[in-house]
């Protein structure tokens, strides 16, 4: 059983408390994995307040998951109180990672603007998205990114054109089956795709077949394939804090079903791309997620 963790990091609070505390744990536990971080402002505030907007938005915050969740600062974030800087604010820690044998690739630049705005605001501003996350990102590291991981798993047809010059071993920008190369008007990208294949944990919650930690273990016990790449994204906000303790058993329950854990960058540089599907992106929605999602469309002749 081959296991990916991809684990994005969306916000100021993630990437200064929940990653070290994902790190520290992975380490323990002799777990690779690999880290994707917002490079810019943390303007998740703006994303919960569209949810919000009607009057008495403040109690039903507090009445939902969101502040538990993310914790107020967060929520406030970019909308009553300013944005705070993610990647910039926490260097050390990005470099932490590296030092570590974690893989560190980028999840966009203002996380909240792709996800939210990616099809108005066009062109030339995703191209600017992508210049400044990687820019931040060789800024702190001090070499060039080589992997990309849409915000909310969001892409679009510019989005793909201007990765495929970036340079990158992959993308893991959509949900899917397995590796495959993306066809956008015609053309076959060279950038190899490697889909995240399950739910995440803020889809799985709250199911009726699954109302609590211990059965959000099992649901995700029975879904890893033993004969497949499982790609699995986890967030620092919610498996780094309050979900830790359960994803630590899950990682303990998957490590004595021999599962091995690899790098998605290690994933890349194995496969032989002329022999990859070749597949349209497509959007689709899945249960337990809001709006849209990109993901890998039925196998084409390229
Ligand atoms: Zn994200």
């Amino acid at each position: 059983m081959k296991i990916a963790l991809k684990i994005d990091v969306d916000t100021h609070q993630g990437l200064g408390l929940g990653v070290p505390r994902l790190a520290a744990m992975l380490k323990r536990e002799g777990v690779v994995a690999s880290f994707y971080i917002t490079m810019g402002p943390d303007n998740s505030g703006r994303a919960l307040i569209r949810v919000f907007r009607n009057p008495g938005f403040l109690s039903k915050m507090f009445r939902t998951k969101a502040v538990s969740m993310y914790g107020l600062r967060t929520v406030l974030s970019g909308t009553l109180l300013p944005s705070r800087p993610i990647a910039l604010a926490f260097p050390e820690v990005m470099r932490d990672l590296k030092r570590s044998g974690f893989e560190v690739g980028v999840h966009g630049y203002d996380h909240v603007r792709w996800q939210d705005q990616l099809d108005r605001i066009g062109e030339e501003a995703i191209r600017l998205e992508l210049a400044d996350a990687f820019e931040a990102y060789r800024a702190i590291l001090g070499q060039p990114a080589r992997s990309f991981a849409a915000p909310g798993w969001r892409t679009n047809d510019a989005a793909l054109l201007a990765l495929d010059e970036a340079n990158l071993a992959y993308r893991s920008d959509t949900r899917g089956r397995a590796p495959y190369r993306c066809i956008v008007a015609g053309r076959v990208l060279r950038t190899i795709e490697i889909p995240t294949t399950l739910p995440t944990l803020d889809e799985v919650m709250g199911r009726p077949e699954v109302p609590d930690g211990d059965a959000a273990l099992r649901f995700y016990l029975a879904q890893f394939k033993d004969d497949a790449l499982n790609v699995h994204t986890i967030h620092a906000e919610t498996e780094g804090m309050g979900q830790l303790e359960m994803f630590t058993s899950l990682l303990r329950a998957l490590k004595e079903h021999c599962a091995d854990f690899v790098r998605l960058e290690e994933v890349a540089s194995s496969l032989n791309v002329a022999e990859l599907p070749v597949c349209p992106v497509v959007r689709s929605t899945l249960p337990g997620r809001a709006g849209w999602i990109s993901a890998q469309g039925e196998a084409t002749a390229a």
